[in-house]
Formats: structure tokens, C-alpha cells, sequence
């Protein structure tokens, strides 16, 4: 049985990440391949067979299930931690103080919601926005890795140190994560603070603006015209 869950994990390209048997064939389940260059009907699928989701106890508590918002063919995903009150409330992710921070931050570089993706490492609120732990991480993790996949985006910005390093798996500090280009399975990855931390301490705000131009400038250099 182990064996059994460890190939149909390597066949869902989920590397070493340890998931729960019950996510997998949830996900086996789906036809994703339809159209490799549109993943819109693709993440849609995805969205409807996990909606409900229940392999951790977050469901417990969740109000709405945050699967991500944005474009799914866009070239950049940005990845949180995990949905607060308001993300909760509405279903989509970064829709309270620190996603307005994070529009404006965008907005800084040229983008708009509608020209990047915005996802979580978790996709249900943890009580009184606590940290996600190891194990609901581990629950939930597939559904973003399977997401990343289906989008095939060339850029991954990790907001904060729990997604940072949650994803690049690893306990280095966020501090010597950021200001420079990681890879993970070909993708460039860039890791800088959350907007939630920018309202707290905006004395990030500088290093923030230093590490998204960064990417703009990066992005430019694969996509511009
Ligand atoms: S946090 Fe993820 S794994 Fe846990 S119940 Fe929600 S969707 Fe499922």
C-alpha cells in the first residue's frame, strides 16, 4: 500500500512531499490534460474536485474554501501562507488590508490581478490566523503543487517566510531568502515579505519594492515584447 501511494505520488509529480494517501486519488481521479496551452478548464476541474475538501482539520472551522484568483494562464503565481478573516469570508485570496497592500504592490510593477495568479500554501483559514502546522501543510499541499503544474507558470513569488519556506523546503530564514532567484523544478522562485508583515513593519517596504522590481525586471527579460 505504502509503495502504491509513493509511485502514484511520482507519477502526480509531487516529488517528496509527504501527502496524505486520501489526497491522491482525488487527484488521479481528474482529466487535466485537455488543453496544455489554456488551463482555465483545467484549474476549474481541479477547483470542483477539492471544493470540499476535508484531509485536514481546517475544514473544521472554514467558512469558504480559498482556492486561488487570478488568471490561470499567467506567467507569475504569487503564493501566501494561508487565508485570513476576509479571505475566508469571500473565497479569495489576499481580499483584506494586506491585499490591498499587495494590489498596490502589483500595481507598483506593472501588474494587475488579471495578468498573475494569486494562490496559498493552505487553501482553509487556521483559527485565529495561527500559523498552518507541518501536517495541515503536508494535507494540503498537493492542491497547490497540482496547481503550479497545471499552470506551468516560469515565475513562483512566495510571500513570507511560511510559504517561503514551506516550498523551497527549507528553515533558512526569510531574511536570506529574499533578493535573489531560487529554483524549484525550473521555475524561478523569488521570496519577499507579506504584505501583512509590510503593515506591521514598513520599514520592509524598502527590501519589498527591491525584490519585486526584481522580478519585474526578470519577467522583462523572458516575456517582454
Ligand atoms: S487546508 Fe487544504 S487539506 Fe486542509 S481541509 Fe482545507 S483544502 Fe483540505
Amino acid at each position: 500500500m505504502m509503495a502504491q501511494a509513493a509511485e502514484q505520488q511520482q507519477e502526480l509529480g509531487l516529488g517528496d512531499i509527504e501527502v496524505p494517501v486520501e489526497t491522491l486519488p482525488k487527484l488521479q481521479q481528474l482529466d487535466l490534460s485537455a488543453d496544455k496551452g489554456d488551463a482555465t478548464a483545467a484549474m476549474a476541474a481541479l477547483y470542483e474536485a477539492i471544493k470540499d475538501c476535508t484531509n485536514c482539520r481546517l475544514h473544521e472551522g472554514r467558512n469558504k474554501f480559498v482556492f486561488g484568483d487570478g488568471n490561470p494562464n499567467a506567467e507569475v503565481i504569487f503564493v501566501g501562507e494561508g487565508p485570513g478573516r476576509d479571505e475566508d469570508l469571500q473565497g479569495k485570496p489576499f481580499v483584506g488590508r494586506a491585499g490591498q497592500l499587495l494590489d498596490k504592490i502589483l500595481a507598483a510593477i506593472g501588474f494587475n490581478r488579471t495578468q498573475v495568479y494569486i494562490g496559498n500554501i493552505i487553501k482553509c483559514r487556521p483559527p485565529g490566523n495561527r500559523d498552518p502546522q507541518a501536517d495541515e501543510m503536508a494535507a494540503c499541499m498537493p492542491y497547490l503543487k497540482k496547481q503550479i503544474e497545471l499552470m506551468n507558470p516560469a515565475f513562483i513569488c512566495c510571500l513570507g517566510r511560511v510559504a517561503a519556506q514551506a516550498l523551497l523546503n527549507t528553515t533558512t530564514p526569510l531574511g536570506k531568502l529574499r533578493g535573489r532567484f531560487h529554483d524549484l523544478e525550473g521555475r524561478k522562485v523569488l521570496v519577499t515579505y507579506h504584505p501583512a508583515a509590510l503593515l506591521r513593519f514598513p520599514q520592509y517596504k524598502h527590501d519589498t519594492w527591491e525584490d519585486v522590481k526584481l522580478l519585474r525586471y526578470e519577467y522583462d527579460k523572458l516575456f517582454a515584447k
